[in-house]
């Protein structure tokens, strides 16, 4: 279940904390790790911050857009120091690796995505993410180094991989969730659907381009948090393609009129 984890460093400027990184991962039984534009990798300082743990690098995927850095994943938790403009489904550590490991004990693929030590996530790449996630710092001095971020995550993971081998109970409830959720959309799959969407939404006028104020935020929200299956997908692109079709006038074909 471990192993359906990855760990993805967006624009990280210093290579010790990408070493720093995956000897916490490796401490903590995880070893995918997902680097997105690092400033300078591979580099003898992260090996030297890795410690023992080289192996993790030797293996990590070097990538250039976050998209690629989540093919595959079926949720994605963004971790952010500090509150943002639009208001996201907002978790703990505790809390994210619960949801995290039900995810991949039936076979769903998860991200932790870390920011930029400087500056952190953008907002979009934050409406990328399912969940935000932050841990619960004190406020006058909120933002914790990257690799001590990515260790709390970890290690909350680890916690909670623990608690389910203990508990066969647990364990079961799990796999009855597994036919309910076993058929998640992936990124990929909802990036479409956004694209598809937005344009659907400008034919219709519904969405000025000019104007786009927060809708697609707010939408990316909204579908984000229902756990999207394949098939209520379909049913998604069919609404929107029969939609922009009536727009067009298309429509009356369909009905033999
Ligand atoms: N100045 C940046 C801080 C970035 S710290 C900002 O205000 O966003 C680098 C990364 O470490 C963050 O992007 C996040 O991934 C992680 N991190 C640091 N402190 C965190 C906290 N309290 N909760 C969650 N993630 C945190």
């Amino acid at each position: 279940m471990l192993d359906n984890f990855r760990v993805v460093l967006v624009n990280t400027s210093h290579p010790g904390n990408i070493g720093g990184a995956a000897r916490a991962m490796k401490n903590m039984g995880l070893s995918r790790l997902v680097l997105v534009e690092p400033e300078d990798f591979p580099s003898s300082e992260a090996n030297a911050r890795a410690s023992g743990a080289t192996d993790i690098l030797d293996q990590a995927l070097v990538v250039d857009t976050l998209e690629e850095a989540l093919t595959g994943c079926s949720l994605v938790f963004g971790t952010s120091a500090r509150d943002r403009r639009i208001p996201w489904p907002l978790l703990d550590p505790r809390e994210s690796a619960n949801v995290g490991l039900e995810q991949a004990a039936v076979g769903g693929e998860v991200a932790l995505v870390f920011g930029r030590e400087y500056a952190g996530l953008t907002n979009e790449e934050l409406q990328r993410c399912h969940y935000h996630v932050h841990i619960p710092s004190d406020p006058s001095f909120g933002s914790l180094n990257l690799a001590a971020a990515v260790q709390v995550l970890t290690y909350e993971v680890r916690m909670a991989w623990l608690a389910a081998q203990g508990q066969p109970t647990k364990m079961s409830k799990l796999e009855t969730t597994a036919m309910l959720n076993a058929e998640l959309c992936t990124v990929e799959e909802m990036e479409l659907f956004y694209e598809h969407l937005e344009q659907a939404l400008i034919e219709i006028k519904f969405l000025d381009p000019q104007k786009p104020r927060h809708l697609m935020a707010r939408l990316r929200r909204l579908y984000g948090r229902s756990a999207v299956t394949r098939l209520e997908m379909n049913i998604l692109r069919g609404i929107l393609t029969e939609t922009v079709k009536a727009a067009r006038g298309e429509s009356h074909k369909r009905d033999g009129l």
